[in-house]
């Protein structure tokens, strides 16, 4: 059986201030949720100080972005290596909103992945479609595209060691989210297209999902987790959502 995963993607959020807040909530409340693995994914300046406050608990951290590059001139990037040096177990790979507003093709997306294992990290790889391509009934083509880009270059192998996310773009911080028939509808065309990997990869969900809508979504068969992004900002709702995980 596939453990549960919720991440919670911090995105450009927070102070030390209103992250030691944070942290100190989901520190206190952590052993409400028996079940499910459980990370935050921080600002890379902030990941010192998640690191100090996460520490010997059972809460995962990691980055949000990687280069594809170890190390070398490339002003402003951070290196899987460095994310490794903070204790990162994780990084998200492929965020909708590094794919629009960076320009990260579905190659640079597949070597960030392996930059990411390379570095002993493990990549949550975003995947989804926009508003646009799933009114033209072709998201099945655009989930196919983007994660044959990285079995390509990474081997089948590789991707069955990571985690993806199936991120609809339209319900991202919109506060729209996909029905949980929607979502499973894609999770099992995910899951199908992993072939020998797919028992053992865990498919999130991501996507306004809060404490509301959350136990619906996860009672999917191949919704495996969450990635959490609103949601996640304050305590109580990440570990609502979080419990909702518990099996
Ligand atoms: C995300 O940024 O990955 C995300 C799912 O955001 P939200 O939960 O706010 O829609």
């Amino acid at each position: 059986m596939r453990q549960p995963l919720v991440a919670g993607n911090w995105k450009m959020n927070g102070s030390r201030a209103s992250i030691a807040e944070l942290l100190g909530g989901l520190k206190a409340g952590i052993g409400q949720v028996t079940t499910a693995e459980v990370a935050v994914c921080a600002p890379a300046i902030y990941l010192a100080d998640t690191r100090a406050q996460l520490d010997g608990t059972p809460v995962a951290w990691g980055g949000q972005d990687v280069s594809v590059h170890a190390s070398g001139a490339y002003t402003g990037e951070i290196a899987g290596p460095m994310l490794a040096d903070f204790g990162c177990r994780f990084v998200i790979i492929g965020h909708s909103e590094r794919r629009a507003y960076h320009g990260e093709s579905d190659q640079t997306v597949a070597e960030k992945f392996t930059a990411a294992q390379a570095a002993g990290l493990v990549p949550i790889l975003c995947v989804g479609e926009t508003l646009e391509e799933r009114e033209q009934g072709i998201t099945e083509q655009v989930v196919a595209r983007q994660l044959d880009a990285v079995i390509a270059h990474c081997g089948l192998d590789a991707v069955g060691e990571g985690v993806i996310a199936y991120e609809p773009v339209w319900a991202i911080g919109t506060g729209k989210t996909a029905t949980p028939e929607q979502a499973q509808e894609v999770h099992a065309f995910i899951r199908g297209r992993l072939a020998a990997v797919a028992d053992k990869v865990r498919v999130l969900y991501g996507g306004s999902m809060n404490p509301k809508n959350a136990a619906e979504l996860l009672a999917q068969a191949d919704i495996d987790g969450g990635l959490i992004g609103g949601a996640s900002l304050k305590a109580d709702d990440f570990l609502a959502v979080c419990s909702a995980a518990n099996r």
